[in-house]
């Protein structure tokens, strides 16, 4: 099932895509939910980022060739860091540049979305606390990040983090799905998921030992090679292959 948060002439909802449009619900699919009678053609409804998290986590350096390109090494533990739920922008919303920043950069990457309360869950039962995944950038001021190692500013402005289109809840991380970039149409990143230093089960494990994580969270699980430079004009798209393509222009204010 693929998971829609839109903004209708009525309103915003969630739905479920089906071939004609999306079917509206009542409610939330992280609460309860019911379906309604509405199918809503696609071209009436505005796609909003699926989640409103009140928190998101991001793991660094946790596909070994992007690791490489850092001129790191892969981590004997996942590093993980936090970007502000003020982050996160829908399909089509524009990215910002900041003024502070000369370098901005893309990372295409695969998002959980957690669908309960998780705290302390083992690696084993960690698909109870899933309700699906989705596409992500993790947007990053490249040059501020190298300056002082304050990766929550580098990666905590606002819009620095699209999410979208939908949440697909069939989705499997293990399969080996390509996650893909493109800026203005040319392929700047591609790679397995697979490919992934420590997996979604273990991440989850790892996180909730520290933090209970609600429902509508999300977990940015790492990005493959080829980061590089965003810059005002361009259209970046985070393509996950059965998830969809996650387009944002990018501005100067
Ligand atoms: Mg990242």
């Amino acid at each position: 099932m693929k998971i829609v948060r839109v903004r209708t002439d009525e309103g915003i909802a969630y739905g479920a895509v089906e071939p004609e449009g999306v079917r509206l619900y009542k409610g939330s699919p992280l609460f309860e939910w019911e379906s309604t009678e509405v199918v809503a053609p696609f071209d009436s409804v505005q796609l909003l980022a699926p989640v409103f998290p009140t928190k998101v986590l991001a793991i660094g350096k946790n596909y070994a060739d992007h690791a490489a390109e850092m001129g790191a090494d892969v981590p004997d533990s996942p590093i993980l860091f936090m970007k502000p739920a003020t982050s996160v922008i829908g399909p089509g919303g524009p990215i910002v540049i900041p003024p502070d920043s000369m370098e901005v950069h893309h990372e295409a990457e695969v998002a959980v979305i957690i669908g309960s309360v998780a705290r302390n869950v083992r690696a084993e039962d960690a698909s109870s606390v899933i309700l699906g995944y989705t596409a992500a950038n993790d947007v990053t001021a490249r040059d501020l990040q190298r300056i002082d190692g304050q990766w929550t500013r580098a990666k905590g402005y606002d819009t620095f983090c699209p999410l979208g289109p939908a949440i697909e809840t069939e989705f499997d991380p293990l399969a080996g799905v390509g996650v893909i970039c493109r800026v203005n149409g040319e392929i700047k990143q591609s790679g397995p998921t697979t490919d992934m230093v420590f997996g979604v089960a273990e991440l989850i494990e790892y996180i909730t030992r520290v933090m209970t994580l609600l429902p509508g969270d999300v977990i940015l699980t790492g990005t493959p090679s080829g980061v590089g430079p965003i810059v005002h004009g361009d259209v970046v798209e985070v393509e996950v292959e059965s998830i969809g393509v996650l387009s944002n222009p990018v501005v100067e204010p």
